[in-house]
């Protein structure tokens, strides 16, 4: 399969590994948005959260925490955003599941909020209720 991230979990690409276990990889990002930037993924292919099994899910997770712990051990940031795409609509450009893991420091400047901007009460809740009739589909 030409993944690269399938290729990074083989040792056919390197990769700098600060964690790895029977059903996950963790390795620095190669573009960190800030020191400590990295990724968390699972060695069995997946493309997104759409086609994950939730054991593989709650391995990753699982290693989330774990390499969470490990940054703030290691590089006491003042904070941690994590954040995961799926599709090219959300800006995946690996099409491997993957969690990125950012630390932050007060000041550092790096923006990876999304704008507030109030939403029209109604339309919210005709889509949450559209969403919630889904989850019996
Ligand atoms: P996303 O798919 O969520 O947009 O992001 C993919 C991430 O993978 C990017 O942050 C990018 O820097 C990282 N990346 C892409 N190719 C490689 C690679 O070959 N090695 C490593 N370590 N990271 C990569
Ligand atoms: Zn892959």
């Amino acid at each position: 399969m030409d993944c690269i991230f399938c290729k990074i979990v083989a040792g056919q690409i390197p990769s700098v590994k600060i964690y790895e276990d029977d059903r996950t990889f963790a390795f620095m990002d190669i573009n960190p948005r800030t020191d400590g930037h990295c990724l968390v993924i699972p060695k069995k292919h997946s493309p997104t959260l759409f086609d994950i099994e939730e054991e593989e899910l709650q391995a990753v997770m699982a290693t989330v925490k774990k390499t969470a712990l490990a940054l703030k051990q290691a590089l006491n940031p003042d904070g941690l955003t994590s954040f995961q795409l799926n599709g090219r609509a959300a800006n995946q450009l690996v099409d491997h599941y993957h969690v990125h893991l950012v630390p932050r420091w007060a000041g550092d400047g790096v923006d990876l909020r999304h704008a507030l901007q109030a939403g029209d009460p109604e339309k919210i809740k005709a889509t949450g209720a559209r969403i919630a009739a889904a989850f019996s589909k």
